[in-house]
C-alpha cells in the first residue's frame, strides 16, 4: 500500500517539474527560479526535550484514569465518590493534582486552573450537571508574545454502550485516556523549558455528551479575546493493537472551509479557490513540516476534512469560534473498542480496555504534539494584515504585510504552491522589508507569508487577502 506521504512526495516532484518547465519557458521575462521551500528547523533544545517524553509515564497515567471505573460526565462527583476514587469527580481531582505536581517540579512555572460551569439538561444530560475543564498555563516569558497562546487538549470523560450509564465500567483507555495523557505528558516535559509565547495544556469533560466542555472553553477564549493561534486536539491516539494498525502514522484532520467563515469570506473562498487554506489547514501543514524536522517516531498523515464520517470532536468547538484547530487520531480505529461495554461476545472482545493501547505509540504522538507546541511557542507572531495587490491587471504579484508584532521576527518568507498542491512548495526570503514583488502570477499559485526569527523558528503562514 502506498502511504499518503509517499503519494505527496511523488505529487510534489511532479509539480516541481511542471513549475520548472514553466520557469524555463518564461525565463526571458524574468520569472524567478522556483526555490524549494526552506524546511522547518530542528531546534536541538526541543529535540532534547522530546527524549524526556516517557511511554512509562503515559502508561501510568492512562492506568490511573481507567482506575476511576467510569469517567462519564454525568457520573458521581460528590466528596464521598471522590474519596473512594470512583467517577468523573475523582478523575478531575487527580488530573488537577498531577498538573500541580508538575507545577511544583518547575518552581511554580505552571498555573493550574479549572473552568467550571453548569450545563442545563439536554438529550444526553438528564439533569443539570457541573462540568469542569482542568488546565495548566505555561506563561510565555516575553511580555508581548505571552499574549499569544498555543493549546493541546484531550477529553478526560468516557462512555460505554449507553451514554446515560453513570455506573457501569467505561474505561476509556484509548478514547480518550490517550489524549488526556498526551496533554499531561506535554505539560510535564515542556514546563521544564521557557518559551516567549504561552502554552496551555487542557483536559476537557462533556465530549461524549455533546462537546460541552470544549464548547464552553472555546467560547470563553473568544469572549475574552484570546490570541489563540493553534489548538491540537488528541482524541483516540492509543494506537489500538489491531492487526491492520499502522503504528508509523497518525492522522491529522483539519477543516477546509472554516466553520466560522462569514458570507464575505465564503465569496472570496469560492472565487479564488481558498477551500484548502483555512487557518486549521495551515496548522496541519505546519505539523507536517514539524514531522519532517523532528524524529518523533510517527509521521502525520494529513486528512483534508474536518473529521471522520459522521464523527465529531473538540477541535470543532474551537473551529466554530474561528480558531485554527486540528484533530490527531490513530491510523485505524477498532470500533469494537469504542463506546462499548466491556464484554466478550462470539469470541470478539468489546470495550476500551488498557490491553489494546500501545503506550509507545501514544508517546510518539505526544512527541509530535510537543514538537509542534514548542516550535509555535518559540516562533515569532505571524505577520499582520497580509495583502496581495490586485488593483492593476499584471502578471507580477506584490504582497504587503505589517511587521510581526512582538519583535521576534528577523525576516519573512513568502511561500507558494501550485493551486492543486497539498503543501507549500517554494519560498522566497524577504529581509528588511514588509513588501515584495515576485515575478509570478497570482492567478497560478497560492501565496502565504510567515515570520522567521534568527534561530529559524517559523510562524504559521498567513494567506493574503486581495486589496483592490
Ligand atoms: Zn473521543
Amino acid at each position: 500500500m502506498l502511504h499518503f506521504r509517499e503519494i505527496t512526495r511523488i505529487a510534489a516532484v511532479g509539480v516541481l517539474l511542471v513549475a520548472m518547465g514553466c520557469a524555463a519557458q518564461s525565463a526571458p521575462t524574468g520569472v524567478v527560479d522556483p526555490q524549494i521551500i526552506d524546511p522547518q528547523i530542528m531546534d536541538p533544545q526541543i529535540a532534547a526535550a522530546l527524549q524526556q517524553i516517557s511511554a512509562q509515564r503515559i502508561q501510568a497515567n492512562i492506568e490511573k484514569l481507567v482506575s476511576f471505573g467510569t469517567r462519564s460526565t454525568i457520573s458521581a462527583q460528590d466528596p464521598a465518590s471522590i474519596a473512594a476514587g470512583h467517577g468523573i469527580g475523582a478523575a478531575r481531582e487527580w488530573i488537577k493534582s498531577e498538573f500541580e505536581r508538575y507545577a511544583k517540579d518547575c518552581g511554580g512555572c505552571l498555573e493550574v486552573k479549572t473552568d467550571s460551569f453548569t450545563e442545563e439538561p439536554t438529550e444526553r444530560i438528564p439533569k443539570a450537571t457541573q462540568i469542569t475543564n482542568v488546565y495548566a498555563v505555561l506563561k510565555g516569558t516575553d511580555a508581548v508574545n505571552a499574549k499569544r497562546i498555543v493549546l493541546v487538549t484531550g477529553h478526560y470523560d468516557s462512555r460505554n454502550s449507553d451514554t446515560l450509564d453513570v455506573s457501569g465500567d467505561a474505561p476509556g483507555a484509548n478514547d480518550d485516556g490517550s489524549g488526556t495523557a498526551v496533554s499531561l505528558e506535554c505539560a510535564r516535559v515542556l514546563s521544564k523549558m521557557k518559551f516567549p509565547a504561552t502554552i496551555i495544556f487542557l483536559t476537557v469533560a462533556g465530549e461524549e455528551q455533546g462537546l460541552n466542555g470544549s464548547h464552553h472553553f472555546a467560547q470563553m477564549a473568544k469572549e475574552q479575546g484570546w490570541d489563540l493561534e493553534a489548538v491540537l486536539n488528541d482524541d483516540i491516539v492509543g494506537g489500538d493493537k489491531s492487526a491492520e494498525q499502522d503504528h508509523s502514522v497518525v492522522r491529522v484532520f483539519s477543516e477546509g472551509v472554516p466553520a466560522a467563515a462569514t458570507e464575505q469570506d465564503l465569496r472570496r473562498i469560492r472565487g479564488l479557490g481558498g477551500e484548502s487554506d483555512s487557518g486549521s489547514r495551515q496548522l496541519a501543514r505546519y505539523i507536517a513540516e514539524v514531522g519532517r524536522a523532528y524524529d518523533a517516531g510517527v509521521k502525520p498523515m494529513l486528512v483534508f476534512r474536518l473529521d471522520r464520517y459522521f464523527r465529531g470532536g473538540d477541535h470543532y468547538s474551537f473551529n466554530q469560534e474561528g480558531f485554527a484547530a486540528v484533530r490527531f487520531t490513530e491510523f485505524r480505529e477498532d470500533f469494537h473498542h469504542q463506546h462499548q461495554n466491556v464484554r466478550t461476545e462470539n469470541g470478539i472482545e468489546y470495550g476500551d480496555s488498557l490491553r489494546f493501547v500501545d503506550y509507545d505509540y501514544v508517546a510518539r504522538v505526544a512527541r509530535l504534539n510537543a514538537a509542534t507546541l514548542a516550535s509555535l511557542a518559540s516562533a515569532p507572531a505571524p505577520p499582520g494584515n497580509v495583502h496581495i495587490l490586485t488593483k492593476d491587471l499584471e502578471n507580477d504579484s506584490t504582497l504587503t504585510w505589517e511587521a510581526s508584532p512582538g519583535g521576534l521576527a528577523s525576516e519573512y518568507e513568502v511561500l507558494w504552491r501550485a493551486t492543486s498542491s497539498p503543501e507549500w512548495e517554494h519560498s522566497q526570503k524577504v529581509t528588511g522589508a514588509t513588501r515584495v514583488t515576485l515575478k509570478l502570477s497570482k492567478d497560478n499559485v497560492i501565496f502565504g507569508v510567515r515570520s522567521v526569527d534568527r534561530a529559524g523558528h517559523r510562524s504559521l503562514p498567513v494567506v493574503p487577502v486581495p486589496e483592490h
